[in-house]
């Protein structure tokens, strides 16, 4: 590129680029989603075509960038997980979230009417904030994912609850957050039960449990003897990689807390 007078103005341009060796976690979340929700007449709590057309997204965001390993979603929100071996955009925080950011927010249109056959979409259209975090150790990161997995169930079961309440006992708002009000988990079960006679470990695993989306296929990397990964060679990486585009991807609904989900599928953080 020709060199101008103008140039310099590159130099105001401040370097973002992520810790190397670390997990990138982005997460975004939809804007304003309380009102599109309502504008949509999105079903309360959980509207499950809403939910599945996050996970389409996600899915195509997850299809287009290989370096993604995991993906976590609830509600309005959704965690990419890149391997801490990712070197995409040089590990830039900007090109790596906007990226995200934009590749879910185009499918989320695009998939729109699959989801949603006889609602158009009309301006203001859904949009996603982003940002990235990194967690140096993998203990790190399933707290992280723990975090998002624990915090679906609090919101499930309150939203439940609250709804419940709403819908089938005639409440209105007010009263129903009043009567929710330092209640435990215990107490919201009892409600649900006694009253609705809803159990709550029937409802569905997708609104319970979170929606996780990873690769079934197992990567390349060879272990040591200590069960450790070992670095991949160039070609083997590359190899990795298509393997990485052929892979099925699945969205399920399971608990990631606990370590039976991880040591079933030991390629996800190998
Ligand atoms: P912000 O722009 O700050 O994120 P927001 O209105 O999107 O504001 P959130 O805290 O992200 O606020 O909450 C998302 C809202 O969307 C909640 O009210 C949640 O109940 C609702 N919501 C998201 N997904 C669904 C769904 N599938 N069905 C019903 N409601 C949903
Ligand atoms: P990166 O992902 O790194 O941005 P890129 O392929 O998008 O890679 P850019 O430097 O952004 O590379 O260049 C954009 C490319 O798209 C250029 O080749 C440019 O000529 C082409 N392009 C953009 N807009 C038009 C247009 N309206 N008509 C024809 N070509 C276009
Ligand atoms: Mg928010
Ligand atoms: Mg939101
Ligand atoms: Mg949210
Ligand atoms: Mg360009
Ligand atoms: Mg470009």
């Amino acid at each position: 590129m020709a060199n101008s007078k103008y140039e310099y103005v590159r130099a105001f341009e401040q370097p973002d680029v992520l810790l190397p060796n670390t997990w990138i976690v982005v997460r975004i979340d939809g804007r304003g989603f309380h009102g599109f929700t309502t504008k949509y007449k999105f079903k309360k709590p959980n509207d499950a075509r809403a939910l599945e057309l996050m996970n389409a997204a996600a899915e195509g965001v997850m299809r287009e960038l290989p370096d993604l390993v995991v993906a976590y979603g609830v509600s309005d929100e959704f965690s990419f997980v890149f391997h801490k071996d990712c070197t995409l955009f040089e590990r830039r925080a900007s090109k790596l979230t906007t990226t995200i950011v934009s590749t879910f927010s185009s499918y989320y249109v695009y998939l729109w009417p699959k989801y949603f056959p006889d609602t158009p979409l009309t301006p203001p259209l859904p949009s996603f904030d982003g940002r990235a975090v990194v967690y140096p150790s993998v203990r790190n990161l399933r707290d992280y994912m723990s975090w998002r997995q624990v915090d679906c169930h609090i919101n499930n079961l309150y939203n439940t609850t609250f709804w419940a309440l709403v819908q089938l006992g005639g409440m209105d708002a007010q009263a129903a957050e009043k009567e929710l009000t330092g209640t435990l988990s215990a107490d919201k079960n009892e409600i649900l039960f006694s009253r609705f006679k809803i159990n709550y470990n029937n409802e569905p695993e997708m609104f319970k449990k979170g929606s996780v989306i990873f690769r079934d296929s197992p990567l390349s990397h060879p272990l040591d003897d200590a069960g450790f990964p070992q670095p991949l060679s160039k070609t083997a990486t590359e190899k990795d990689r298509k393997r990485r585009v052929k892979a099925r991807i699945v969205v399920a609904h399971i608990d990631i807390i606990k370590d039976e989900f991880w040591a079933a599928r030991p390629w996800i953080l190998s």
